[in-house]
């Protein structure tokens, strides 16, 4: 990857002592936190189960290379010590409980201390500012605000800056334009697919765009991808930013862009990264895609180590950010070790065709994948949107419009599918995370 050469917007930077630290005086403090980060855990019954009470001592770290030594957790670990096996100091000293819907019906609950929340914030302005948030600004904040760490994490963040927040939360795009329109927000916080929704209901409706102050969008909370951000940057006139995080770690503000835009940059001074393969869980060299996994090094109420994410990625391997930030930047989520569709064998991720759908003119961003086994062969439909001006009733036309799209896949994933087009505004929209595939096997096993 070819490094930009110039910022998009101005290159501010919230802890320049601690975002732009010499790397050797990073990686010393990341030891120094690390061995603190083991004493914790070693406290809980978990990972004194794990390894043996004297190989979990801050003594026995010695170099970040000991990472590799200690055990991971996974999202099962937290299942299996519901509610808070995980907690590392007392009921009294937390400050905060988020949490994380699970697929069994019963959340992930995530506990927070006093300094736990106030690092959060921290991490939330890091990003916020790094993607033009400044203190003379107005934020709709349109995540929903409750349990889902997006709400209340990013509240704290705005918080921090001083920025004035619209605590408006998710639902009702009608209402979310006219508070657009009538209190002149410059910047937008949601999901990516919500930002969709939004720019449908400001294209039907009598709301004229150049009303709107709005500037900036800080997209977060589901995967999304290049393409998307140019239809939304082009049908909405703003500048889209990415960030990620994930509630059993903190929440929003583990990573985010900068100024550059070209990755995400880690906030490595209170979490360690690494990238492995899922398979085999053996680490990956940077530039090579795999899941990653987390280590936060500053949390006291819910200390974790080595968490596997689940989320796909990589750590972009191109030298130093010319931001002046120092910390290694990471890829956007490239998909999910869990949505990852096994189709007749091929791995294929619901990114990989996004990003097929979406280099093609005539198509809305809205689809939906359908997986079937009707007899013993995988079988994929892509239902997916026409853009109203180029919907036909040209049989020939449609024909060829399908025949572009499935060749469009086929280049990216190697697989034939099927392609359903559909009218305008006849899929599903979504107000929080987009659920983009219907696996009818997994009803069947
Ligand atoms: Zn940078």
């Amino acid at each position: 990857m070819i490094m930009n050469t110039l910022p998009i917007i101005e290159n501010n930077i919230w802890q320049p002592e601690f975002e732009c630290m010499r790397r050797d005086d990073l990686e010393a403090l990341q030891l120094q936190r690390l061995k603190k980060a083991v004493q914790r855990a070693s406290a809980l019954p978990f990972y004194q189960e794990k390894l043996p009470a004297e190989k979990l001592t801050a003594d026995s770290i010695r170099s970040l290379d000991d990472l590799r030594r200690l055990p991971m957790t996974t999202k099962a670990d937290l299942r299996d010590n519901y509610p808070l096996g995980f907690m590392g100091v007392t009921r009294n000293e937390i400050a905060r409980y988020q949490g994380t819907s699970g697929t069994t019906g019963k959340p992930t609950w995530v506990a927070y201390t006093q300094q736990d929340v106030v690092n959060w914030s921290n991490l939330c302005a890091r990003f916020l500012v790094a993607g033009g948030l400044k203190r003379e600004h107005t934020v709709q904040l349109s995540f929903g605000f409750g349990l889902f760490t997006g709400g209340f994490g990013l509240h704290f963040g705005i918080e921090q800056v001083g920025a004035a927040i619209i605590p408006i939360s998710s639902g009702n795009s009608e209402r979310q334009l006219m508070c657009m329109l009538d209190l002149q927000p410059e910047i937008l916080i949601c999901t990516p697919s919500y930002a969709l929704k939004l720019m449908d209901t400001l294209g039907q409706g009598d709301i004229d765009r150049s009303k709107l102050n709005l500037k900036h969008a800080f997209f977060g909370g589901e995967p999304w991808t290049e393409n998307m951000r140019t239809r939304i940057e082009e049908g909405m006139g703003i500048r889209c930013w990415n960030n990620y995080g994930l509630a059993e770690i903190q929440g929003p503000g583990v990573s985010g862009e900068c100024a550059y835009r070209n990755g995400m940059h880690f906030q490595e001074d209170q979490f360690i990264f690494e990238v492995v393969d899922p398979q085999t869980l053996e680490p990956l060299p940077d530039g090579e895609r795999g899941e990653i996994v987390i280590t936060p090094l500053v949390r006291e109420g819910f200390p974790l180590l080595r968490y596997r994410t689940r989320d796909i990625g990589f750590i972009y391997n191109d030298g130093e950010c010319p931001c002046g930030r120092t910390s290694r930047r990471m890829s956007r989520i490239l998909g999910r070790t869990d949505d990852m569709l096994i189709i007749r064998g091929v791995n294929v991720f619901p990114s990989q065709i996004e990003t097929a759908l979406l280099k093609i003119d005539s198509l809305a961003p809205h689809y939906m994948i359908e997986v079937s086994r009707p007899e013993a062969m995988d079988e994929v439909t892509v239902h997916i949107e026409m853009r109203p001006e180029m919907f036909s009733d040209s049989m020939i036309e449609m024909q060829n419009i399908r025949r572009e799209i499935s060749g469009a896949i086929a280049q990216v994933t190697g697989l034939h599918i099927k392609v359903n087009l559909v009218s305008p505004n006849t899929l599903e929209r979504f107000e929080g995370k987009a659920r983009r595939v219907i696996d009818h096997r997994k009803l069947v096993d």
